[in-house]
């Protein structure tokens, strides 16, 4: 008998920073037992079913339609990727937009880059409107490169971009050579450039964010946690049963937030949205010690002559947050690939941190800084790079947001206010905002499934 292939979030994961102040809310079961049915089932609690739930409920038309809202998570409130990852808040302006073009052409990758750089703004606001603390700190992030012909390259891909007219590209500064090391603080570097960034607090975020779904939907929403979906079965366009351990519930319409963990109840993704397990670390000085200066918040150091890019924001309490090291392990595809358990660390990676800010940052020879808390997590890779969003062919009244590789911070949050649009006032994707890359289409579901496109991720 063939193995049955598992699917969903493992128990016992590892216990990133971010985890380490849990809200009331974490566990939280809106009532002992799953409601009989609902207008909306949202699957998943991170980012993107959390920000969807949120703009299902402030979006116009939430008022007069008033629909009934659950949310299932199979393990604790943003226990995924969201609770697991950088902390960056970091718009892509550069690094695949050349892909991009090549693929849809100048209009596709400049509508990408502007939507990523507005949420910059967005998130701002809702965070100030909401009065959330998640520690958000606007920056610039530092890219630097430890050799002059990779450098050199992005250089030119840069340049010739200028030169097309990316606009967007302005906020992109080069450093000159002879400063690169002394502004960024990175040694060895050779090639350094800086744009706007942010550093975030994530889980807090998207708590806070959760507390406003459950303030303002009141007994219109209910979350139940660790409650995992094992299957979706659907009667008619507006007539779905979503099968938990805990019982059935209908809905109206059923939204896959579900991220790398897609493939289990949606198998025509499965060649689309794959799982990659990622490894991040915290790093800090010995108590009662003052961590040296960094000169920025967020930095992206190229350290790999191909490939690899560790990530890494200082956080206000000085503490590093760096993740990345896919260099050591991308040729090991069981170590990331395919892998969603994110109980074990990854095994050629997992000394990768220790003395990083020692060997990488000058003044930090003499710090004593140390990894405190080391963990992965998994990332959902779309083969075609971009996230998939709308409601899925062939499934009427199913709806989709996921796919967004390790970079999901600058893409999520509107995303999802323009699925709320397309579920709520039924408007068409293209006229919701989101890029008109992320829509699915049976076209890219079948392009992945033939293996046309992919490997290109990084
Ligand atoms: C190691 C790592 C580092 C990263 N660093 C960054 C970064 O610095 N900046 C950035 O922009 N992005 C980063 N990312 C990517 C970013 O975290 C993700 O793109 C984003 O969090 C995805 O949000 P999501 O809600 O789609 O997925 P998730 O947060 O994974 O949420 C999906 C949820 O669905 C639940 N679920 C899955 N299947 C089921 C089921 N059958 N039943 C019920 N519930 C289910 C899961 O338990 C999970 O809580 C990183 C990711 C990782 C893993």
């Amino acid at each position: 008998m063939a193995a049955e292939k598992r699917f969903l979030p493992v128990e016992n994961p590892t216990l990133p920073f971010w985890l380490t102040e849990r809200s009331p809310l974490d566990a939280h079961r809106s009532t002992p037992n799953l409601p009989d049915e609902s207008d909306i089932v949202i699957i998943g609690a991170g980012y993107a079913g959390v920000s969807l739930a949120y703009h299902l409920l402030t979006s116009i038309s939430y008022s007069t339609k008033r629909p009934s809202i659950t949310i299932l998570e199979a393990r604790t409130v943003c226990s995924g990727a969201t609770g697991r990852n950088g902390g960056h808040l970091r718009p892509d302006i550069y690094g695949s937009i050349p892909l991009f073009i090549r693929r849809h052409g100048l209009d596709a990758a400049v509508e990408l880059a502007e939507f990523e750089l507005s949420h910059i703004k967005a998130i701002q606001d809702v965070i100030e409107k909401e009065k959330i603390d998640c520690d958000l700190v606007m920056t610039r992030n530092m890219n630097v490169y430890f050799g002059t012909d990779r450098g050199n390259k992005v250089r030119k891909v840069i340049e010739d971009l200028k030169a097309q007219g990316c606009k967007f590209l302005d906020d992109l500064v080069f450093l000159p050579e002879e400063d690169i090391e002394s502004t960024s603080g990175v040694k060895g570097t050779k090639v350094g450039f800086s744009f706007t960034s942010g550093a975030i607090w994530p889980y807090k975020f998207i708590l806070g964010l959760l507390e406003k779904v459950l303030e303002y939907g009141g007994d219109s929403v209910n979350l139940q946690t660790t409650t995992p979906v094992n299957s979706v079965t659907s009667e008619a366009p507006d007539r779905h049963v979503i099968h938990t351990p805990r019982g059935s519930i209908k809905a109206k319409k059923v939204v896959y937030t579900t991220n790398a963990y897609t493939f289990g109840l949606l198998p025509e993704y499965e060649r689309a949205i794959f799982p990659a397990r990622g490894i991040v670390a915290h790093i800090s000085v010995p108590e009662n010690q003052t961590p040296p200066h960094l000169p920025l918040s967020s930095y992206a150091l190229r350290v790999d002559p191909r490939t690899g890019v560790d990530y890494l924001i200082a956080r206000p309490d000085g503490s590093i947050i760096v993740g990345g090291a896919h260099h050591l392990h991308q040729d090991n595809n069981d170590e990331w690939f395919n892998n969603i358990d994110d109980s074990k660390l990854i095994e050629s990676t997992k000394d990768y941190f220790d003395g990083y800010m020692q060997k990488h940052f000058n003044g930090w020879e003499d710090s004593g800084a140390s990894v405190k808390e080391l963990w992965t997590g998994i990332m959902g890779y779309s083969s075609d790079t971009a996230p998939h969003i709308g409601e899925i062919p062939s499934r009427p009244g199913q709806y989709i947001a996921a796919g967004f590789n390790g970079h999901g911070m600058p893409v999520i949050y509107l995303s999802s206010k323009g699925l709320a649009q397309q579920i709520l006032e039924e408007k068409p994707f293209d006229e919701t905002g989101v890029p008109r890359t992320f829509k699915t289409t049976s076209e890219r579901l079948e392009t992945a499934a033939s293996g046309k496109i992919g490997g290109d991720i990084f």
